[in-house]
């Protein structure tokens, strides 16, 4: 199974998720909100070969935290991976829009001077501003739409820019998003869980929960869940490939 969005570092106890994990065999990529929460995050996964720490700058967070900004810059050297960051168009963030801004194109602009990374984009309420900023850093690297829950426009604009998509049981669980998600190309579709935020039936999701998208996708694909683990490993493989590519891919496959 394949996880590409899981807050490890914030779940009541993190050790045992991650142990839980390792049992399981999930891929997962571990996403932080901070900077400064990079090195302990990691941490928690020394020793695990499938768990990768990504890098973050949380967008609700990027008006406190932008002072966080050198540390990021140091920090990213060491991993191929980036993210929570992105922007986020709701009521609650929209005061705060422009040190969003200034954080979102300042960690964009540290990925493409490193050579590009894997990065999860967070675009809630914002997915037209996030593409406009992406197309202005085309060398940043290989940009995966989280939870994405913009416009059938929007997605479309997003497929035509190489984005690739992660998608989770909560996600699955709108009937709008399942529709989007036919249209996404399979080869750039990942699954992940997103919790702890992310909840279901009122608890926080986990990585292993993303055994109900899997069947939500088999039935969105009309496979059985045995060649959605397939493909899904296919795709992390390849995106594993684009690691050096530093570039935006504008492909057409669907
Ligand atoms: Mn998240």
């Amino acid at each position: 199974m394949i996880d590409f969005h899981a807050h490890l570092d914030l779940y009541p106890d993190p050790h045992s998720v991650v142990r839980r994990c390792e049992e399981l065999g999930i891929y997962v990529l571990s996403v932080t909100t901070t900077a400064s929460a990079w090195e302990g995050t990691a941490a928690l996964a020394h020793g695990s070969s499938r768990i990768r720490t990504a890098l973050g700058m949380h967008p609700q967070l990027a008006h406190e935290r932008k002072h966080e900004l050198p540390l990021f810059q140091r920090l990213i050297e060491k991993t191929d991976y980036v993210g929570e960051v992105g922007l986020d168009g709701s009521r609650e963030s929209k005061p705060f829009w422009q040190d969003q801004m200034d954080v979102f194109t300042e960690v964009l602009d540290t990925c493409s001077r490193a050579g590009g990374r894997i990065l999860s984009i967070h675009s809630r309420r914002a997915a037209r501003d996030v593409l406009d900023v992406l197309r202005r850093f085309p060398a940043a690297g290989t940009p995966i739409l989280h939870w994405f829950s913009g416009s059938q426009k929007e997605l479309d604009d997003a497929i035509t820019l190489g984005c690739w998509f992660s998608v989770g049981p909560a996600m699955l669980a709108s009937a709008k998003s399942k529709a989007q998600i036919a249209t996404m190309p399979r080869a750039r579709v990942l699954t992940e869980c997103d919790g702890p935020f992310a909840r279901q039936k009122d608890q926080p999701l986990h990585p292993w929960d993303v055994a109900d998208a899997y069947e939500s996708l088999a039935a969105i694909w009309e496979v059985p869940p045995s060649e959605v683990d397939r493909l899904l490993h296919h795709n992390l493989k390849s995106l594993g490939c684009s690691l050096h590519q530093g570039r935006l891919s504008v492909n057409t496959d669907k």
